[in-house]
C-alpha cells in the first residue's frame, strides 16, 4: 500500500518548510542523498498510536522519521538500501530476476539500476505504471522463477499469509533468496488474527497497527516463515550497521532484516 503523499499537492508554505528544512545536516536520506534537519512523522509518530502497540513492543516502520521530505522515501526503503550495502547485495541483483511486491519507489529505481534480467514489479491494487497486478496468495508465475523476492510489510495485510508464504517459496529458485520485512510484536508470543472484537477500522488501528492489516504478528512470525521452507536469518542494525546512528539515517534500529533464502535441496542433508 503507498501511503506517500501526492508529489503534486504541495502547498506554498510546506514548500517554505522544506526548503528550511534543508538547510540543516542533522538528517541524511541514503536514496536521495539530501541533508535536513527532520524526517517527517507518520501519523503523528509513534506517540500518537495506541497504549496497547507500545505495550506489546510493536516492531516495524519508524514512524517518528518516516518520510524523507524530498524524495518521499519510507523508513524501511531507506533501512534496506543500508543493509544490502553492508551486505555486498547490489550486485546480486544484476541479471537476476527478481519479483518486487508491493515496490518501494526509491528503493525499486535503486534496484532497476543494476539492471536485472527480469523486473517484475507487482500489486493486488497497482499505484503506478509498471506494476502488475498481482495478488500475493496466487502469484502468476512458474515454479523456481526468481532469483530474488522482495516483500516487504505485506503479509500483515494478506488475508491468507501462510498460502502467500507457500507461493512466494514457490516461486523462488533453489539457492534464491528473498526478504520478507514484516511489522511484530517482541512481546507478544502468538499472532493476534481472526479476532472478532476487533472489527472497525479504529480497532484495527489500535490492535494491528493500521486499519487495513489483518493481524499483528507475534513472536512465532519466524516459525511461520520457516514452515513455508524458508531459511530465515535475522540480521541486526547493531550486527550490520553499529555505525549508522538510526536517528541520522532515519531508521528504526530495532526492525531486523529478514533475509530468507530457499535451500538448494529441501530436506536433504548436507
Ligand atoms: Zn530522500
Amino acid at each position: 500500500m503507498d501511503y506517500r503523499p501526492k508529489v503534486g499537492g504541495d502547498s506554498f508554505i510546506r514548500s517554505v518548510r522544506r526548503f528550511l528544512n534543508g538547510l540543516g545536516r542533522r538528517c541524511t536520506c541514503r536514496l536521495c542523498g539530501r541533508h535536513f534537519f527532520r524526517f517527517s512523522k507518520f501519523r503523528g509518530g509513534w506517540a500518537a498510536f495506541s497504549p496497547y502497540l507500545h505495550e506489546v513492543k510493536w516492531t516495524g516502520s519508524d514512524f517518528d522519521r518516516f518520510w524523507c521530505p524530498f524524495c518521499r522515501c519510507h523508513d524501511r526503503e531507506r533501512h534496506l538500501a543500508l543493509f544490502f550495502d553492508h551486505l555486498g547485495l547490489w550486485p546480486t541483483f544484476a541479471k537476476a530476476a527478481i519479483l518486487h511486491i508491493a515496490p518501494e519507489r526509491g528503493l525499486s529505481e535503486m534496484i532497476a539500476d543494476q539492471c536485472p534480467a527480469n523486473y517484475v514489479k507487482g500489486d493486488l491494487v497497482p499505484s503506478r505504471e509498471g506494476i502488475c497486478k498481482i495478488d500475493v496468495m496466487q502469484i502468476p508465475y512458474a515454479d523456481e522463477a526468481f532469483d530474488w523476492i522482495l516483500c516487504n510489510h505485506v503479509l500483515e495485510h494478506v488475508p491468507d499469509d501462510r498460502k502467500a508464504l507457500a507461493e512466494l517459496f514457490r516461486v523462488l529458485k533453489p539457492g534464491g533468496r528473498a526478504v520478507l520485512q514484516t511489522p511484530y510484536a517482541e512481546h507478544l508470543a502468538l499472532t493476534r488474527e481472526n479476532d472478532s472484537e476487533i472489527d472497525s477500522d479504529e480497532k484495527r488501528i489500535a490492535f494491528y497497527g493500521q486499519e487495513d492489516h489483518v493481524r499483528l504478528y507475534g513472536r512465532d512470525l519466524f516459525r511461520r516463515i520457516r514452515d513455508a521452507g524458508f531459511e530465515l536469518t535475522l540480521k541486526t542494525h547493531r550486527e550490520c550497521l553499529s555505525g549508522k546512528d538510526p536517528q541520522r539515517y532515519g531508521v528504526n534500529a530495532a526492525e531486523p532484516l529478514f533475509l530468507c533464502a530457499k535451500p538448494l535441496a529441501r530436506g536433504a542433508a548436507g
